[in-house]
């Protein structure tokens, strides 16, 4: 049994759903090959910032967060080590999701669309045929015009073209939690080398976790030592608790011009995260949708190759990606990370500053918001400005 569609993506996550979406909607046949079954669990966080959630309100109307969002917290608290250094209280919101709900309500979207999908098909390299444009699903072949990898790290697409990927291990565990209680999330700096842990309110757990550019062995130590503290005030004991592992891009540029010209990567896997916070779900959903313009340009030109396009269109994500791998060098040299500790218990408007303007809201990128920052410090101090006083 053999089909064919414009556009085919391998992995229905953020960054494959949302392809999908956009897609649909520009009247592409797609079809999304998975290999799990939805919904299926995805570890992360599930930390959405303000950008993410705009962006969903405009490229999916009518989804509503109540659906998504299990918490929300307006209060952070920075530990260096287990010494905690400050609490910042902002007028950005921080929402919580559980990527089982979150994920599949977006292929539930993709699909509302007329989009279809294949579950349960883990497909290996050897089912993609470049020279053909077809990929071996099951039992049956799929021609495609275009083919997206929106398949996360260690994705099949980059590797059936030899990419070489630099990504990293974070390892989390879930922990109880009272729903009364502490609604604040915790960032814990100084734990594992050019990363941080995290500590997160969910419903009924807190999602606890750590990554860093460390070996797997190091890193696995360290958070198995960063979870007993953790643990600490509860009468519970790590090993009572599945701690599970997943990579996370490092934010290093990936070789992608060994890619077929008709075929682009999406999401994680093409290395798009955050390097300093980790965060890609907004990426995913972006790079999604920016795919998806650049899927349609070129099919309207009746042109096959899209990757000089689509690379054309990420180059904002990639730069911004790079210059906030700059920064990360710097801000976790462990010296600076300890003189940055110090500056923020008292420079407040400093942190007040990126969490809105870079974290939350994405208004200003790494490449800029030192700048700006210095700008208006100079010309207004932060103390008067009063959409950063809390
Ligand atoms: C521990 C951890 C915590 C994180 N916390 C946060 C956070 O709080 N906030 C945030 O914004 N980001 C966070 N991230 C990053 C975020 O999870 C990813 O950036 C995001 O999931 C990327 O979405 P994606 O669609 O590109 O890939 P994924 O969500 O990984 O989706 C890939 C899909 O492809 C499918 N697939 C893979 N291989 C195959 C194959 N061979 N055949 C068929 N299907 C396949 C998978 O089943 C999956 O459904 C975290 C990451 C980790 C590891």
């Amino acid at each position: 049994m053999s089909k064919e569609f414009d556009v085919l993506i391998i992995g229905g996550g953020p960054a494959g759903a949302m392809t999908g979406i956009e897609l649909c909607r520009k009247g592409y046949s797609t079809c999304i090959i998975d290999k799990e079954i939805f919904p299926r669990p995805k570890l992360c966080g599930g930390l959405l910032t303000q950008k993410s959630t705009d962006l969903l309100a405009r490229y999916c109307p009518g989804l509503d967060p109540l659906e998504f969002v299990v918490e929300q917290a307006q209060t952070v608290d920075f530990y260096f080590q287990d010494k905690k250094v400050n609490r910042f209280t902002t007028r950005e919101v921080y929402y919580f999701t559980e990527r089982t709900i979150f994920d599949h309500l977006l292929v539930q979207y993709y699909l509302k669309l007329g989009g279809r999908m294949i579950q349960q098909v883990a497909l290996r390299p050897g089912d993609i045929d470049f020279g053909k444009n077809t990929v071996t699903a099951g039992t049956g072949k799929i021609y495609y015009k275009y083919l997206v990898g929106a398949d996360g790290c260690n994705g099949v697409l980059s590797r059936a073209a030899k990419i070489k990927r630099h990504d990293f291990l974070c390892l989390e565990a879930c922990f109880p939690r009272d729903p009364h209680n502490e609604k604040e999330f915790r960032i814990y700096f100084g734990l594992a080398n050019m990363g941080y842990g995290w500590y997160f309110p969910k419903k009924e757990h807190y999602c606890v976790g750590m990554g860093g550019e460390e070996s797997g062995k190091a890193i696995s130590d360290k958070a198995r030592r960063y979870f007993r503290e953790a643990l600490n005030s509860q009468s519970a004991q790590v090993e009572d608790f599945a701690v599970k592992g997943a990579l996370l891009p490092s934010g290093r540029k990936l070789n992608t011009r060994r890619l077929p010209k008709n075929s682009l990567l999406v999401g994680d896997a093409a290395g798009f995260a955050d390097p300093v916070t980790g965060e890609g779900i907004y990426y995913a959903m972006l790079s999604g949708v920016q795919a998806a313009g650049a899927i349609d340009a070129s099919a309207k030109n009746k042109k096959r190759n899209v990757l000089k396009r689509y690379n054309k269109s990420v180059w904002p994500i990639r730069k911004d990606i790079r210059a906030a791998r700059f920064w990360k060098r710097i801000l976790y040299y462990p010296p600076i990370l300890r003189a940055f500790m110090k500056h923020i218990q008292t420079h407040t408007n400093f942190v007040r500053f990126y969490l809105k303007k870079v974290i939350a809201t994405g208004e200003f990128n790494y490449r800029n918001f030192l700048r700006v920052y210095l700008k208006n410090r100079a010309f207004s101090p932060f103390a008067h400005d009063p959409d950063l006083t809390p």
